[in-house]
């Protein structure tokens, strides 16, 4: 990729409207249009699910473009942000200018550990802390274990390199043929519209370009060369949008992208890959519904715990799903985090809830510093083993290896085939009984026997 200054895409050089620059760093508390819409209808993810947070009594904003606030993140709300009104509290904005950024941020709320206390003193470079109030509220904040925390707090295995790791281990810089724009595979290609997150993940595939010190930049004008190449590459017809997370972008900014694509008469197949309606839910408010229902992109959620599906959350997902746009889902499988068939199914039963068809699951890509978040492949084989067959087909995820130097997604799953009988191929089904398959011209099994 060319090497590009790291400064967030700005809007002065954007051009597009009147909304700050995608860090949101300038944003200004919402308008009050915003707050004086009707509520939203009730999530429908929360039904049946007792156990989990219910909207605080109390706490609703008066906002037609309302989030429900959940008990737990209520309470933290009041603990660690009592200045901020709830209406506050559900607008993107004011979370993105509160984000925990610094040791002393993460002081104030989480009781550190020593190793991840030195991890932050220790961090150089790219890839920040980064953690909005919102996310925050569903961390353990006395346990360094807990999940969600993990994920996002720094621990010390960050800052060692082991053998295999790389700083772009899927070599997207190769691949890379204007900036911020990759073309691998033949009729699709990745575009890089921000190097901004809300929050950023300590095992991301991008550590070397998110955040705002990363090496890369993809401002407007990176936007007007990748068009350009998308317009005149008439083999393009899929183009995902990700970043950093495009739905860090303001609607007008996306808004302005989606419309550029969706004039190009062979792009017939535009997503959007973001991490927000998950750790930034009152991101997707019905304005951006509203905008994003005219393009119909496909939208590609970031989700990682069942911990993360809250009645925010299935607000969000329920506002995309209503607007039209198919919801699918990527997850990382990550060690002692989500790498467990009762957890992945809790997952994947809570996305089916909220309309979210669970679609990837990754391998943790061997970037810098990633080895105490890399399982065996042979754990995500087992968990695959442990959805297939036993709950529902559309729960079950492709669990993919992104093959290290460019080789791309390769998927894997558990061998059903056992060996031939004469005629008859034999298949292990999902309770591990061997059947058969009439199959007199096949040869699948041949080599491998009978059983
Ligand atoms: S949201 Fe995506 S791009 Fe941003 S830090 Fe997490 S994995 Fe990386």
């Amino acid at each position: 990729m060319d090497q590009v200054v790291a400064t967030p895409v700005g809007h002065a050089e954007a051009g597009l409207g009147s909304s700050p620059a995608d860090t949101a760093e300038e944003a200004k508390p919402p308008p009050r249009r915003a707050l004086t819409r009707r509520p939203s209808p009730a999530p429908q993810a929360t039904r049946g699910q007792s156990s989990r947070p219910q909207p605080a009594r109390g706490s609703r904003p008066r906002a037609g473009n309302r989030t429900p606030v959940n008990p737990r993140t209520d309470a933290f709300r009041r603990r660690f942000f009592p200045e901020a009104t709830v209406a506050e509290w559900n607008d993107w904005r004011w979370q993105v200018r509160n984000r925990i950024r610094d040791l002393a941020g993460l002081e104030r709320i989480f009781a550190l550990s020593a190793d991840e206390r030195a991890a932050v003193l220790a961090h150089d470079g790219p890839l920040p802390v980064g953690i909005t109030p919102y996310y925050a509220s569903l961390m353990g904040l006395d346990d360094p274990t807990e999940a969600l925390r993990r994920t996002h707090i720094p621990v010390s295995g960050e800052h060692l390199r082991s053998p295999g790791e790389e700083d772009d281990p899927l070599g997207e810089d190769h691949d890379t043929v204007v900036p911020g724009l990759v073309h691998r595979y033949p009729d699709r290609v990745l575009f890089l519209t921000t190097p901004f997150c809300s929050t950023y993940c300590r095992y991301c595939t991008r550590a070397r370009m998110v955040g705002e010190t990363g090496e890369y930049t993809f401002g407007v004008s990176a936007w007007e060369r990748a068009l350009g190449y998308i317009e005149s590459h008439t083999e393009v017809r899929d183009v995902l949008l990700s970043g950093g997370d495009p739905l860090a972008l303001h609607d007008d900014k996306l808004e302005h992208l989606l419309r550029r694509l969706r004039a190009i008469p062979h792009v017939e197949f535009v997503r959007i890959g973001t991490k927000m309606p998950a750790v930034l839910p009152m991101r997707v408010t019905r304005d951006l519904a509203r905008m994003l229902a005219r393009y119909q992109p496909w939208i590609s959620i970031h989700f990682t715990h069942p911990d993360e599906i809250t009645p925010e959350v299935a607000t969000a997902c329920a506002r995309l799903a209503d607007a039209g746009l198919p919801l699918g889902s990527q997850t990382v499988l990550l060690k002692g985090i989500n790498d467990d068939v009762e957890t992945m199914r809790r997952l994947v039963h809570g996305l089916l809830r909220n309309r979210v068809r669970p679609y990837y699951l990754y391998q943790c890509d061997p970037i810098k510093g990633s080895a105490h978040f890399r399982t065996s492949v042979d754990k995500g084989l087992e968990i695959i083993r442990g959805l297939r067959g036993h709950t529902t087909g559309y729960a079950v995820p492709t669990y993919v290896v992104d093959a290290p130097g460019g080789g791309g997604k390769i998927p894997l799953i558990p061998d059903p085939v056992v060996g031939r009988d004469g005629d008859d191929l034999l298949l292990r089904n999902f309770e591990g009984a061997v059947h058969r398959y009439p199959d007199p011209e096949g040869t699948l099994g041949r080599a491998l026997g009978g059983r």
